[in-house]
């Protein structure tokens, strides 16, 4: 420490430095540790016969397991402590030239902070029989789990249903309950930031406001979700506290609204559905990220970037590439839904930097809903009718990412390797 800092701080204040540097490298340590406590999943193997499966996942320490079924489409989850799977993430994509048998696919990854999930896809009716985390050998610290599933009718697979899956008989409407899936809306800007200006003195920051009313109006009349707005008023909030207002609220989607304006002219039209990405999609999709950033005026990114490498990073990638994974799917839906319900930008799915979609823990979105350099687009986005119709694709977009993945169009990609969102509702799994 120089002696011009030291001044500048005054005596007492570099032994608060030293405190909370220490303080901070104590955290940090155990951090680690806990990573380094979390079971890892090394192997897994399948068998198959007529009469049913057997799933074995080897684990570096016994578990807590609990195995359900969840119905539309049928398949059999299984919750464990969060988990390092070191296993090629496609191990659970089946040859389907094999025949048809009672497994069609298998997959895990992370589903909460703190919760791992394993999902098996079923080719007919299925349920589990024993579910157990057992030494290896005895003594052993090393674990097997092992999941048994059979054939079984329907009454049995209700029996052994999902406390809370709404995709069986619960009914919509019903009041919210702890279950819920979070949907964080973000409006974008806000308070001194109006953000993009357009045409006729149009301002982004009001009218993504006013969408964003609409929607959380439209997601919560389904009675499926506990829809919350990182600003419910004209106010600045800054990126960084938008993505760490989700965070604390447990989000199982963000999504951010805005809409841009293009100094090329008007020409430009149409709504985009951006994922994050370290590589932007296209030169377009750069500008438009680099000028979204650019609206944070406190970052905080150089913390993040600057935190241990190790055992952690690992966590955080594996992570992070699971989240995105579930930010593509959920882009994909969208798009198709918005298709039908307005105008989108000659090329409507893009990547790029975006600071507000970087949290590894939920997958996030980022709507440019138009230009307000496009008369035509202003005009929309100005409409109660355009933003309730809007709204309603965008709604029918998170119903189907969160209860009715099977609707999927049999081409579109799935990631066996991973866990889907879709399966996220449960919570009461935790008990
Ligand atoms: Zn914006």
């Amino acid at each position: 420490m120089t002696g011009r800092a030291e001044k500048r701080m005054g005596r007492a204040e570099p032994f608060a430095v030293a405190a909370a540097l220490l303080a901070a490298s104590l955290a940090a340590a155990a951090a680690a540790a806990e990573d380094a406590a979390k079971p890892v999943a090394v192997g897994v193997n399948l068998v198959q016969d007529p009469g049913g499966a057997v799933l074995t996942f080897d684990l570096s320490r016994s578990v807590e397991v609990r195995a359900y079924t969840l119905a539309s489409p049928e398949r059999i989850v299984v919750d464990l402590p969060q988990t390092v799977f070191q296993i090629a993430p496609d191990a659970g994509r089946l040859d389907p030239a094999r025949g048809e048998r009672l497994v069609k696919a298998f997959r895990f990854g992370l589903l909460t902070p703190g919760k791992s999930r394993i999902v098996i896809d079923l080719s007919e009716r299925a349920c589990p029989v024993r579910v157990e985390s057992k030494p290896i050998v005895e003594g052993a610290e090393a674990s097997r789990l092992t999941t048994e599933i059979r054939p079984c009718d329907e009454t049995a697979f209700k029996a052994a249903a999902m406390p809370g899956d709404v995709s069986g008989a619960a009914p919509v409407g019903a009041s919210a309950s702890p279950a819920q899936p979070v949907i964080v809306l973000d409006p974008g800007h806000g308070g001194n930031d109006g953000g993009a200006r357009g045409v006729g003195g149009a301002m982004e920051k009001t009218l993504v406001l006013a969408f964003c009313v609409e929607l959380k109006r439209q997601l919560q009349a389904t009675g499926r979700y506990s829809v919350l707005m990182t600003r419910e008023a004209d106010q600045y909030v800054d990126l960084d506290s938008r993505v760490d207002f989700a965070r604390d609220a447990n989000a199982a989607l963000f999504v951010s609204i805005h809409a841009d304006s293009f100094n090329e002219g008007g020409a430009v039209s149409g709504s985009t559905i951006y994922t994050v990405a370290d590589r932007a999609s296209d030169a377009e999709a750069a500008w438009i990220a680099a000028h979204e950033n650019a609206a944070d005026r406190n970052p905080r990114n150089a913390k993040a970037s600057g935190s241990e490498p190790g055992v952690a990073d690992i966590l955080f990638d594996l992570e992070r590439r699971e989240t995105r994974v579930y930010s593509h799917l959920f882009s994909r839906r969208l798009t198709e839904s918005l298709r039908g319900a307005t105008r989108l930008n000659h090329n409507p799915e893009r990547s790029a930097g975006f600071v507000v979609l970087k949290a590894p823990e939920f997958p996030s979105v980022l709507v440019e809903l138009g230009y307000l350099s496009n008369p035509r687009d202003v005009a929309q986005l100005e409409s109660p009718d355009w933003r309730a119709k809007t709204a309603a694709a965008m709604a029918k977009a998170v119903d189907a990412f969160f209860f009715n993945p099977g609707a999927e169009a049999e081409d579109a990609p799935r990631e066996p390797g991973l866990a889907l969102d879709a399966d996220r509702t449960p919570s009461a799994a935790d008990r």
